[in-house]
């Protein structure tokens, strides 16, 4: 399902006209459509059913609380990487029994919180974690329900920034460090094994590195068993891509008839961790043409969306569809940059992209922005931050209002 259609000319988006909806919150906006997550959750859930199995939504490609509620709602956990994006997940109405804790620096502060609440496991990525997880459960006596996340050292061929199941990045454990801290942990009161876990990486977009990294989890299994060591949970991290451009990603059904049918046979409840490809085109930036710009060389839209609101483009050189949103009276296209206001080089939304030709005051749908968009914002050059849009039931609902200036300077003092 594509999140948006042309009717009348005009963008529409579930009985939503986003003309009539810019109007109204004004741009920059995010717009999520509710149907669009539903689907998407749904598929993993569906496409997992043939196993015990918990989809955990990755709160950081979309941490809005509507966004996590209506998750909730249908039945999804969560993978957390902070104590905030636990907190946010908790209100949202996820259960503690159905979140997970991931990251490689979990504060000492975090991880009490993450017991007292009472999650379902934390992902250990290094032994000093390990033991910084004891210590915790030790002071609060309590059991801590741990996975270790093992670094399979498979190459999941996407961006260098988004590829973590190297041997040369910074996350999990290598293989034999791994089996060497399960057998220590076996035997210790404070901790309760409950699983093994990986995560390769983000945005792919071919079935094999997965099952290269699923493969290296059954040999561990296996292992563990003959030292005795029997497990709850096998978590295979996130990273399923999504189209962009024209990647062709396997669908989450094909994806998760792939996990089932390495795991089935272990009896073990599979936990998958799903955030881009849930999230990632159920949404889209909305945007306004400030000024066009043309030096000759090139043309410029200059647009009130920018790099503190989606920095993809500048971050990993990401490539995000650009359409606009009226469809315009002819076909003739130009080659413009769409850039923000930011005094920075950097700050482009697209660059020799073919658009129509446009005037200030045309709206632009940003599209495939809804992970990792809202989420990586900022307030760079003190620009407020972009207002949240939930499309639901034929009608939406501003879902985090626009951020106002008294909101810029409200946690500062003047010393
Ligand atoms: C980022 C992350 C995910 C989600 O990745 P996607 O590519 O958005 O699916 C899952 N698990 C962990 C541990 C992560 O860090």
């Amino acid at each position: 399902m594509d999140l948006v259609e042309y009717r009348d000319g005009v963008l529409h988006c579930e009985g939503v006209f986003l003309l009539k909806l810019a109007k109204r919150v004004k741009t920059p906006c995010y717009v999520y459509s509710a149907s669009a997550l539903t689907q998407n959750f749904q598929a993993f859930d569906t496409a997992m059913a043939q196993v015990p199995h918990l989809v955990c939504f990755a709160v950081k490609a979309n941490a809005n609380l509507s966004v996590l509620k209506l998750l909730a709602e249908l039945g999804a956990g969560a993978d957390v990487v902070s104590g905030g994006e636990l907190f946010k997940a908790l209100k949202a109405g996820i259960p503690a029994s159905k979140i997970i804790y991931s990251g490689v620096g979990k504060t000492k502060e975090e991880i009490a919180y993450a017991l007292k609440a009472g999650i379902l496991m934390f992902n250990v990525e290094s032994e000093a974690e390990l033991h910084a997880i004891c210590s915790q459960a030790k002071r609060l006596k309590k059991r801590a329900p741990i996975s270790f996340r093992v670094n399979p050292d498979v190459d999941p061929q996407t961006h260098p920034y988004i590829s973590t199941g190297l041997k040369k990045n910074k996350f999990g454990l290598p293989v034999e460090k791994a089996m060497e801290l399960y057998e220590q942990a076996a035997l210790w009161p404070e901790v309760e094994l409950k699983g093994i876990d990986c995560h390769i990486g983000s945005q792919l977009t071919s079935l094999q590195p997965f099952l290269d990294a699923i493969d290296r989890l059954l040999f561990m299994l296996k292992r563990l068993h003959e030292k005795g060591i029997s497990l709850q949970y096998v978590d295979v991290g996130g990273g399923l891509g999504i189209r962009y451009k024209d990647e062709t990603p396997p669908t989450p059904q094909a994806y998760g008839a792939a996990i089932c049918e390495k795991l089935a046979s272990t009896g073990l409840t599979v936990i998958i961790e799903p955030g881009r490809a849930i999230c990632g085109n159920a949404g889209g930036l909305l945007t306004k043409v400030i000024y066009v710009k043309d030096t000759g060389e090139k043309r410029f839209y200059i647009v009130d969306a920018a790099m503190n609101d989606l920095i993809r483009p500048s971050l990993y050189q990401a490539y995000h569809e650009i359409v606009p949103v009226r469809l315009p009276k002819t076909k003739k296209l130009v080659s413009a940059n769409v850039v923000g206001p930011i005094c920075e080089s950097g700050d482009f939304l697209a660059k020799d992209r073919e658009l129509p030709n446009l005037k200030a005051g045309d709206l632009l749908l940003v599209k495939s922005a809804g992970a990792y968009g809202f989420t990586m914002s900022s307030n760079y050059n003190a620009r407020p931050r972009a207002a949240e849009v939930l499309i639901k039931d034929d009608g939406f609902q501003v879902v985090r209002k626009r951020e106002t200036y008294s909101r810029l300077i409200q946690d500062e003092r003047m010393a």
